[in-house]
């Protein structure tokens, strides 16, 4: 057992000139740790020898791993705008800035600075965002999820909710309309089939024990060919006629008239609030352009019930969240739609995305195969089902490299791209202008190596 007495005794270890430029608390607990195991394995004889060198790389490395953020910038090469797993929606570094001085200090949160005297969370952004939507009152919750989740069991629990049989619709991470009322305590009311539903299903579904009438966003499919389904308004008047709540889930909302004549099938905000309906809501962090946040907007009455219930102090939003939020709905009342990246990504014209990429090709084409291809792109998380817009992409090739191949010594320098008809693209509708620079070299980086 001579090999336990060369193990070094961490007091001692801890000293090593390798780590005197760190925290020496956090070396001492890695250390004992990876010792400890060094001890095991020597007893299981799993290993063979001690090697003092080794062992401080090791626990360099775990302090590394450790001492790192996890959560770091990527380059989103997808042409995916709304891309989830990559964060949604981008805040816009103008936003951040003028919020900072906001967040950093302290503010009026819950304090109105007029009468000297308790204020309310939600009030700060319910004048800007009314005068953009015409609506009585709006509510801010954590997302989109939670709004459902609230509206529903605030007017709906033991209660029956009508709701389409084609919109009963999953959404990625287990977003499950059925489940979700479940769990808020609803009683699901199916009305129709899959591809029909007709007015007189609503009206037949009426009963002494309804509370609400729902309408779901299709979200991530659609329905084509012999189907239809009622609208929004007739909902609506279905609804007051029968003395219940209307409740549409949006999904995405946006505010502004989208291009590519998205907006024949995804009607904005404005434009659902125009038939007068008890409650909408929406994500902050698809369409909208904003952080992630759930937004409801309607009636006031109801606005008033939904602030009564406990659950709301769970699902709150933080100052942060609302601080970037008012800044935005801002931008969109004074038609500054350029401080949103997310809108600024969609409306970019495919000459400018062209031009970008000419820009990249001219400057790596020496180094690798390359190819600008114009091709299309889908906006994403679950704004605007089978629709595609235009885009351009570059193609890179090197090495007789497979796409697959490629694909990750992107992702190892974190940018992240598609593969499409068996080639490794570059998409220039997620790629920030501020970010052309950065995307050359790392391209050079790795043709070259
Ligand atoms: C995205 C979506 C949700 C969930 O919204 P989050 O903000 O992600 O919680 C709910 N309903 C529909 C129809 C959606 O598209």
């Amino acid at each position: 057992m001579f090999l336990l007495k060369s193990i070094p005794k961490v007091d001692k270890f801890v000293q090593h000139k390798a780590f005197s430029a760190m925290s020496a608390k956090l070396i001492t607990k890695i250390s004992k740790d990876i010792i400890q195991k060094l001890r095991d394995d020597i007893l299981e004889e799993k290993a063979t020898s001690v090697d003092e060198n080794l062992l401080i790389e090791e626990v360099l490395k775990k302090y590394k791993e450790i001492t790192s953020p996890s959560l770091q910038k990527v380059i989103n090469a997808t042409g995916v705008i709304v891309h989830t797993n990559l964060g949604r929606s981008l805040i816009s570094p103008e936003s951040f800035d003028r919020v900072k001085d906001i967040v950093t200090s302290y503010n009026n949160l819950e304090y109105d600075l007029e009468k000297g005297q308790r204020g309310e969370r939600y009030s700060h952004i319910s004048n800007t965002l009314c005068q953009l939507l015409d609506c009585e009152d709006v509510l801010i919750v954590n997302n989109n999820a939670s709004a459902v989740f609230l509206v529903l069991n605030t007017f709906a629990k033991n209660k029956e909710v009508v709701v389409s049989r084609g919109e009963l619709v999953e959404i990625g991470g287990s977003f499950r309309v059925p489940d979700v009322m479940a769990s808020s305590g609803a009683i699901l009311k199916e009305i129709g089939t899959t591809n029909k539903t007709h007015l007189k299903d609503y009206e037949n579904a009426c009963n002494e024990n309804s509370a609400i009438l729902m309408k779901v966003h299709k979200s991530n499919y659609s329905i084509e060919g012999f189907s239809s389904e009622v609208s929004h308004e007739e909902i609506v008047n279905v609804a007051t006629k029968n003395n219940l709540i209307d409740y549409y889930d949006m999904g995405s909302g946006h505010m502004i008239d989208l291009p590519y004549n998205l907006n024949q099938t995804e009607p904005s905000v404005k434009e659902i609030m125009k038939v007068n309906p008890s409650l909408v809501s929406f994500s902050g962090d698809k369409l909208l352009g904003s952080v992630q946040a759930g937004i409801i907007v309607g009636k006031k009455k109801y606005i008033d019930k939904l602030k009564k219930n406990q659950l709301l102090r769970m699902l709150r939003v933080d100052k942060l969240t609302l601080a970037i939020l008012e800044d935005n709905i801002i931008s969109l009342l004074l038609d500054k739609k350029e401080n949103i990246p997310t809108l600024n990504m969609l409306f970019t014209p495919i000459t400018t995305l062209k031009s970008r990429a000419s820009e990249v090709e001219n400057k790596i084409q020496n180094i690798c195969t390359c190819n600008i291809i114009e091709t299309q792109t889908v906006i994403g998380g679950g704004t605007t089902p089978n629709k595609k817009i235009p885009t351009i992409a570059l193609s890179i090739e090197f090495k007789n490299y497979k796409p697959s191949k490629i694909e990750k010594l992107f992702r190892e320098k974190k940018v992240i791209g598609r593969i499409e008809n068996d080639k490794f693209l570059l998409d220039f509708r997620s790629i920030q202008d501020s970010e052309i620079e950065s995307i050359t070299k790392i391209i050079s980086e790795i043709c070259n190596g």
